[in-house]
């Protein structure tokens, strides 16, 4: 069985799964590797990027963090490749990238539903980021708050 060396995921046929008890269990037959989510993370492959505009994100910044971070704990239990990739900020804007569009998505809605603004989704298929990513899309998450 498959166990990443770095998250100890377990690979159970199908999909990564978190399990690290049965990764300490299961020593012999082992094969460690790099698990799709952290081999992502490694190379920096984004797939989903959100960008924030508003007042509410310099104003409630350590809350808003704290949101962020309890949602990437919520949808990893789901899918284990739903991981954000880096947060950035600057006054009034903040910019995430993730590992999965589903991530991207959720964060937009979490955001909607939290503060109501206006949404705006779009799929870009370009690999204008240049990290060797064609053929790849990423979702493109705008939410903005109203004025
Ligand atoms: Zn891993």
């Amino acid at each position: 069985m498959k166990v990443c060396r770095k998250c100890h995921a377990v690979h159970n046929g199908k999909k990564w799964v978190p399990d690290a008890e049965l990764a300490q269990v299961a020593n012999n037959d082992v094969e460690y590797v790099l698990c799709e989510a952290c081999k992502r993370k490694r190379d920096k492959v984004v797939y989903g990027i959100v960008y924030l505009e508003g007042p509410v994100l310099q104003d409630r910044r350590d809350e808003i963090l704290k949101m962020i971070k309890k949602e990437e704990d919520i949808e990893k239990r789901h899918n284990h490749l739903s991981r954000i990739l880096s947060i950035e900020q600057n006054k009034n804007h903040m910019t995430i990238t993730t590992i999965n569009q589903w991530m991207a998505l959720q964060l937009g809605k979490q955001f909607k539903k939290a503060f109501k603004g206006k949404l705006e989704i779009s799929r870009d298929a370009s690999d204008r980021r240049g990290r060797g990513s064609k053929g790849r899309e990423e979702v493109v998450v705008r939410w903005k708050q109203a004025a």
